[in-house]
């Protein structure tokens, strides 16, 4: 049995008063549980803190974004030594927003996953489709692509690990979900995928998510379908109370 993986992924929102009482209102009530996992993913300036803030609780902490290399001239950028320096656990790579604004690719990703593994970081890779991608039926090979090149070199032990994050990128942050069925077909394409590029053991360990507009008012639905073990949500994970609705509806 897979666990469910709930992580709510913050963007660019919060300062580091409302983060901290996210924290505090959050953590100690996160189950300490073999069904399911949670994860808060927060902007770099808060991530320190709240690593210390949680020690001790079942509440993970993940970074949204970091580089491919160690360390050099890269202004701006935030390395995956760093990360794991101060005890970050996660980093999600290749958003939907983070492709679309700011030049990632499937090429820049597969570092990132072989850095993250490195270091001892557990990727959560994003992949997903556009609405006109969905119309011209490409959704499959896209998605098909995306983590074939994501995943590109890693040993089968690092793909088992790896949390796959199905986000089309049409449902994310406009209230529209992919219906459950749509969202499991999906899914169930990539585990197919997971099974070509690795095995059928692999395949059947590692974690798929949902993400695009989850809810409490959904998670149910989504996290009932045979490929979905968890979710990357991004609105509904802003207030304590809706986040720990959906860490409940995993457990
Ligand atoms: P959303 O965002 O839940 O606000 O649609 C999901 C995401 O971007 O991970």
């Amino acid at each position: 049995m897979r666990k469910k993986i709930i992580a709510g992924n913050w963007k660019m929102n919060k300062v580091l008063s409302e983060a901290d009482q996210f924290v505090t209102a959050v953590s100690d009530k996160v189950p300490n549980s073999d069904k399911v996992e949670a994860i808060v993913c927060a902007p770099f300036p808060y991530l320190s803190a709240l690593v210390e803030k949680t020690k001790g609780t079942s509440l993970k902490v993940s970074a949204q974004n970091m580089h491919f290399e160690e360390n050099g001239a890269f202004t701006g950028e935030v390395s995956p030594v760093m990360l794991k320096d101060i005890g970050v656990s996660h980093v999600v790579l290749g958003h939907s927003e983070r492709r679309e604004y700011f030049a990632e690719t499937d090429e820049t990703v597969n570092k990132k996953t072989h850095t993250a593994f490195k270091h001892g970081l557990t990727p959560i890779v994003c992949v997903g489709e556009t609405l006109e991608q969905r119309e011209a039926n490409e959704t499959e090979g896209l998605v098909e692509t995306q983590v074939k090149k994501a995943l590109d070199g890693l040993s089968d032990e690092q793909i088992t690990q790896t949390i796959i994050a199905y986000e089309p990128v049409w449902a994310i942050g406009t209230g529209k979900t992919a219906s459950s069925e749509d969202a499991n077909k999906v899914c169930a394409h990539i585990r197919n995928v997971i099974k070509e590029v690795a095995s059928e053991s692999v395949a059947e360990k590692v974690i798929i998510q949902y993400g695009g507009s989850v809810k409490p008012a959904n998670v149910d639905e989504l996290l009932a379908q045979s490929d979905i073990d968890g979710a990357l949500v991004g609105g509904a994970s802003l207030e304590a109370d809706s986040f720990l609705q959906l860490v409940e509806a995993g457990a």
